[in-house]
């Protein structure tokens, strides 16, 4: 069985920084990522918020450039999804790639996905009309009429992303106020694209092949009326991304990995970074610090390890 000090899990900003971290202290590291390095950012056309880059950065190039920063340390890199960890006499395991690897220490980083807004006809229209994610399928509807479900930072901001592409766009928000920040609230109002619609909820989503309308309702008045749309795009929050986790992980109601400041769980020698953990601020600079913390623990860990013998 092949051994390691340290096995990240999730290949996003979270993961890369841990693994970056470790490697750099002379650890044997391995990250697992089941997709391409990057994680949300690659589903995020600019980030204008990540220090250093005061005109923005796509990020895909973002992605990039962290994974290049990856590839000049020593860093096992394995493409597999992780679908369970046991942990044997203070050992941690999981099977990927067909053969189980064993560490000492685990950094859980495989983040969080966008939630379902539960609604009729959001499973049927799935990839038909409904979408998550702006940057992967707004450019199916250019010069159409798109609604978009939400309230907070995600919502406004891949409001305005598609408000680039498309004629027309519903912003759907079922309070009166947002929870996104200030700066996208106004950018959002003056779009001569974007008609904000607050105190309203969806109700139903309807079609033929694809989405032709959806149905909503004024939570105020009760009211209830069709507008036509040719596609929906819903951001109504996040839900961890570790249905396999051990159920000795302590959680928190949403499902989050709950962790002390420096990222310790409640398993010893597994540690959780990024927007798995229980925390209010999910962002790439906040990933990239818990990574960060995570790396420094474990190495504390691993070293505790190796003076016991
Ligand atoms: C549309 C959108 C816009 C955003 N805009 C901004 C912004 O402008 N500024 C900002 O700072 N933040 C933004 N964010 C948030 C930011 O991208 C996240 O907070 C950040 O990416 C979290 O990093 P992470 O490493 O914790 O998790 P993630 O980025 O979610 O990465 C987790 C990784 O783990 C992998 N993984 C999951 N499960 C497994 C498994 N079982 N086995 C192996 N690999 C697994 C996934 O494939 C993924 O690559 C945005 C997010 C979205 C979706």
């Amino acid at each position: 069985m092949k051994r390691y000090d340290a096995v990240v899990i999730g290949g996003g900003p979270a993961g890369i920084t841990a693994a970056l971290y470790l490697a750099r202290s002379d650890v044997s590291v391995a990250m697992v990522e089941k997709l391409s390095p990057g994680g949300q950012m690659l589903m995020t056309h600019l980030i204008e918020n990540y220090p250093g880059f005061p005109d923005g950065i796509e990020g895909w190039k973002l992605a990039d450039l962290m994974a290049a920063h990856l590839g000049h340390y020593d860093v096992d890199r394995i493409g597999d999804e992780v679908r369970a960890i046991e942990t044997v006499d203070g050992m941690h395991r999981i099977t990927v790639g067909g053969e189980t690897i064993e560490a000492t220490a685990l950094v859980l980083c495989t983040g969080a996905r966008y939630k379902r807004v539960g609604i009729p006809g959001e499973k049927e229209f799935a990839g038909k009309g409904v979408s998550y994610c702006a940057l992967c399928d707004g450019n199916f509807f250019r010069g159409q009429t798109v609604a978009v479900i939400g309230g907070g930072n995600s919502a406004l901001e891949e409001s305005l992303y598609l408000s680039r592409l498309v004629k027309k766009l519903y912003l759907i928000h079922r309070r009166d106020d947002f929870r996104g920040q200030k700066c996208y609230q106004d950018r959002c109002s003056v779009s001569p694209v974007i008609e904000i619609l607050r105190s309203t909820v969806v109700c139903s989503i309807s079609g033929n092949d694809s989405v032709t309308g959806i149905e909503v309702r004024d939570v105020k008045s009760g009211d209830c009326h069709t507008i036509p749309v040719d596609g929906v795009f819903v951001f109504v929050g996040f839900e961890p991304q570790g249905d396999f986790y051990p159920e000795g992980l302590e959680r928190d109601s949403g499902g989050f990995i709950k962790t002390d400041a420096e990222m310790r769980t409640s398993v010893a020698g597994i540690f959780a970074a990024g927007d798995i953990r229980s925390k209010s601020c999910r962002q790439v600079a906040t990933a990239v610090g818990d990574g960060a913390s995570a790396a420094h623990a474990a190495y504390a860990y691993i070293s505790s390890r190796f003076s016991q013998g």
